[in-house]
């Protein structure tokens, strides 16, 4: 894979990469179809990756299909696809470890503590091995796309991050591999999570500055749902999750939600400017 970046590379040609874990959605697919807009040549990686999933987690049983996601890759423009197996990207005695702090302390990093870290693992690992020019992703998680930005900062990658909104279903569901844990049935429930936003995103609209009661209009309006249990709902600043009381004209805030469908976490956010 590092041949093919460096030929290129040596060709003056730029290299535009979306990391993944498989199962090939259409919020994957939107980020394949921006690659072109900045770069000669796409590339994605289809790895999932043990280093984000905790013991308890569903890395088993993460839906795979590699044959199925290498075609909806290349219908979808990509002209590589680097799918590597655990042993060669983690090696019998691989050391090292990335541990980002501050923004990984909270929400996802709070009740997944390794997971970030696992993230920022994985993606550096992906960029030393691909060494894009461009990185695409999602607007879906949010929080990872914060941790993303710090990183490249940090640890000086020569990249640039191009964060795209969120895909969701036409119901309003975002788009996600784990929806295949889901039933029809509970599909049509979760639309709620994006339902109570959109109600917060109109209070804000009409005028409601003060937070807790756009939490409140978030939590009563999932609380629709008995099934659907919330783990966390907060709004913050966009720019690095932090506390916000009550809103100002020209505040850019995040609604960062995650709730539980069955075993099923969901995570979702909207992006307000009030
Ligand atoms: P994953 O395969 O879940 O690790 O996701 C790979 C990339 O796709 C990440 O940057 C995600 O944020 C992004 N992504 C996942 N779902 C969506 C969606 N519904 N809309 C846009 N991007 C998404």
């Amino acid at each position: 894979m590092t041949e093919i970046s460096c030929e290129l590379i040596k060709a003056g040609k730029t290299i535009g990469f979306v990391p993944t874990m498989g199962a090939l959605h259409l919020g994957h697919l939107s980020l394949f179809e921006a690659v072109k807009q900045y770069a000669d040549v796409a590339m994605a990686s289809i790895f999932v990756n043990p280093t984000q999933f905790a013991p308890n987690e569903d890395f088993d049983k993460y839906p795979r299909d590699l044959k199925k996601d290498v075609e909806m890759a290349e219908l979808y423009g990509i002209d590589y696809v680097f799918a590597p197996s655990n042993d060669e990207m983690y090696s019998k005695n691989f050391l090292t470890n990335i541990h980002l702090d501050g923004i990984t302390k909270v929400f996802e990093g709070e009740r997944r503590p390794t997971h970030f870290d696992g993230v920022a693992l994985v993606v550096a690992k992906l960029f030393n091995i691909i060494k894009p020019h461009y990185a695409f992703f999602g607007q879906k998680d949010y929080q990872q796309t914060l941790v993303i930005k710090q990183m490249v900062k940090d640890l000086n990658f020569d990249i640039d991050v191009v964060v795209r909104p969120t895909v969701r279903l036409e119901n309003g569901l975002a788009m996600s591999s784990r929806n295949n844990y889901l039933t029809d049935d509970e599909k049509e429930k979760a639309t709620i999570i994006y339902k109570s936003m959109l109600e917060a995103k109109s209070a804000i609209s009409l005028g409601e500055r003060n937070k807790e009661k756009i939490v409140k209009i978030i939590v009563e309006k999932i609380a629709e749902v008995p099934e659907l249990k919330i783990d966390y709902v907060a709004v913050v600043k966009q720019k690095d999750l932090s506390e916000v009381d009550n809103f100002v004209s020209g505040d850019e805030i995040v609604i960062l939600i995650a709730a539980f469908l069955g075993k099923t976490r969901l995570i979702d956010n909207m992006l307000i400017t009030v």
